[in-house]
């Protein structure tokens, strides 16, 4: 137990500010949480989340370690198979073009398992993700793509469990509290200059832990970052995330580190609103175009849908929509796979357009070249090898070949009425670059030396992803390092 007057502040409640607080209180120490939402708004961007958390396993008896109530019903017909810490690690490098930090990403890794029975024994439930990672074959459900839990009630219920467990630790948190300014002594961070409405103050403390999310809420930072087009994107989640946390620390002295230029997005609702909607939730994502094709306004298609499963190729497409004219496509489907279709793609909100040939489709989707389109979709039926069995639970290598832009698996003609369409645009999930941090979670100087009393976890932390992501890794990565980072800021005083 460290010494029990060390006050750490933890600036951002998502999910790795609320792990870092939790585990900071755990380990002894007086915390305040600087929250910048107003209370109904809070959670950030991880109150937008389904919850889905990636995990290394190495069976169904660490399944059942952290879903102790999975009935013997659902062992029976379901195949969890396994998801070792290689696995991980390799789909992490493997998808990062192996510039993913080898230490972080080690570290992420092999304390994923421990993190996630952490976040148990604190009161946040697990369930497997039936349906969307896992579809029913023959009264069968096989797990793939790495990604088989999420927390119960997604991530509100997540926000809700661990903002539990940090009243129950005694952590004070403050909303509408916007921190923009740290302090410094002479042996290190000495406080944190914190707005409330106009009111400005100076919160004392021994350590600051950073997890005030990325800056993909900026429109000015991610034009200037990501490139020009940028600021046309949709914002999927939180509206406070504007880069303060990696402002804050760049100000005096730290190392910014990872992928600037990249990010996270996803297809994304046409008409979705500038911010996400908590209402909707991530319900505005497109996430079942392997299954289909997805075509620009001259009714080309653009990217291998096929490519892998969705949890590899999800978090890059929505850049390939932006690149397209008018920042926009479309998701062909027909009734063939309609059944496969995610919940997302029923919500009230969503730009659909239907059609009983493909000939009418085409005359209902805005601004399309339509001769284009038809023989596009002439050519890709032309294509498929039907000769493969289609399987949506694996690579099925039911390839469509010969094309300008092939699609690897899960092609299927698109023959059978009626035939559907939704709009999508590009929606950004969050920025890859942040602050460099080493495997302690101590934020580093440009000199590559550890800031004394900082530490920073989650989105704003740069070096773990590049270009792309493996799905569910945000919020492992936020609750392994928050756990961490909040753990050693409440002991670095005491040196134990
Ligand atoms: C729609 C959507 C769906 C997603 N689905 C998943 C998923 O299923 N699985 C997954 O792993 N990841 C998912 N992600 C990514 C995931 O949300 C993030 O990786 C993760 O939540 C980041 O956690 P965080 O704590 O770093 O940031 P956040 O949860 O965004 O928390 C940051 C907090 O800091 C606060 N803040 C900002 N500036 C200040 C300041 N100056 N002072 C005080 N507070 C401040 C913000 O208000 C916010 O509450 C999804 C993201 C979105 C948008």
């Amino acid at each position: 137990m460290s010494d029990q007057s060390t006050h750490v502040v933890v600036v951002g409640g998502g999910n790795a500010g609320l792990c870092a607080a939790v585990s900071a209180a755990e380990a002894g120490a007086r915390v305040t949480l600087l929250e910048r939402a107003p209370e109904p708004k809070r959670g950030g961007n991880t109150a937008f989340t389904a919850g889905a958390m990636r995990v290394a396993y190495n069976g169904v008896d660490d399944i059942v370690s952290l879903v102790p109530d999975l009935t013997d019903d659902q062992l029976r017909v379901t195949d969890f198979g396994r998801y070792d810490e290689t696995a991980f690690f390799e789909d992490l490098a493997r998808v990062t073009k192996y510039r993913a930090d080898p230490e972080l990403a080690q570290t992420l890794v092999s304390r994923s398992l421990s993190t996630l029975r952490w976040m148990r024994d604190e009161g946040v439930r697990f369930a497997p993700i039936y349906g969307r990672q896992a579809f029913e074959v023959d009264g069968r459900f096989t797990f793939w793509g790495g990604l088989t839990i999420e927390a119960v009630g997604g991530g509100p219920g997540l926000v809700e469990h661990l903002a539990r467990a940090a009243d129950r630790r005694g952590v004070t948190t403050r909303f509408g509290a916007r921190a923009f300014a740290l302090r410094t002594g002479s042996d290190g961070v000495s406080g944190v200059v914190v707005r409330d409405g106009w009111r400005e103050e100076t919160i004392a403390c021994d350590a600051v832990v950073l997890a005030a999310g990325g800056f993909q809420a900026n429109t000015e930072w991610r034009t200037r970052y990501l490139g020009p087009g940028w600021d046309l994107a949709k914002v999927r989640g939180s509206s406070y995330n504007t880069g303060d946390g990696i402002n804050m620390a760049l100000q005096i002295g730290a190392s910014p580190a990872g992928n600037w230029s990249g990010c996270h997005a996803v297809q994304w609702d046409l008409n979705a609103p500038e911010f996400g909607d908590l209402a909707v939730g991530d319900g505005f994502q497109k996430h079942s175009y392997p299954f289909g094709v997805v075509v620009n306004v001259d009714g080309r298609r653009f990217v291998d849908e096929g490519a892998d499963f969705r949890n590899y190729t999800y978090a890059m497409y929505g850049r390939r929509v932006l690149e397209q004219p008018n920042q926009m496509a479309w998701q062909i489907f027909d009734a063939k796979v309609a059944h496969l279709l995610r919940d997302e793609y029923r919500i009230r909100q969503v730009t659909r357009a239907s059609g009983n040939t493909l000939e009418e489709l085409a005359t209902r989707l805005d601004g399309i070249d339509v001769a284009g389109f038809l023989n596009e979709m002439k050519e890709y039926n032309a294509a498929v090898d039907q000769s493969m069995p289609f399987d949506p639970n694996v690579k099925d290598g039911r390839a469509a070949v010969g094309l300008a832009v092939p699609k690897s698996n899960w092609a299927n003609t698109l023959d059978t009425p009626p035939f559907q369409a939704f709009a999508v645009t590009c929606g950004l999930t969050y920025t890859f670059g942040g602050l460099r941090i080493d495997t302690d979670g101590r934020v580093l100087d440009t000199g590559l030396e550890p800031i004394p009393g900082l530490y920073a976890a989650g989105e704003l932390v740069g070096g773990l992803f590049y270009f792309n992501y493996p799905g569910g890794s945000g919020l492992t990565n936020g609750a392994v390092f928050g756990r961490v980072a909040g753990g050693q800021a409440a002991r670095w005083r005491s040196g134990s």
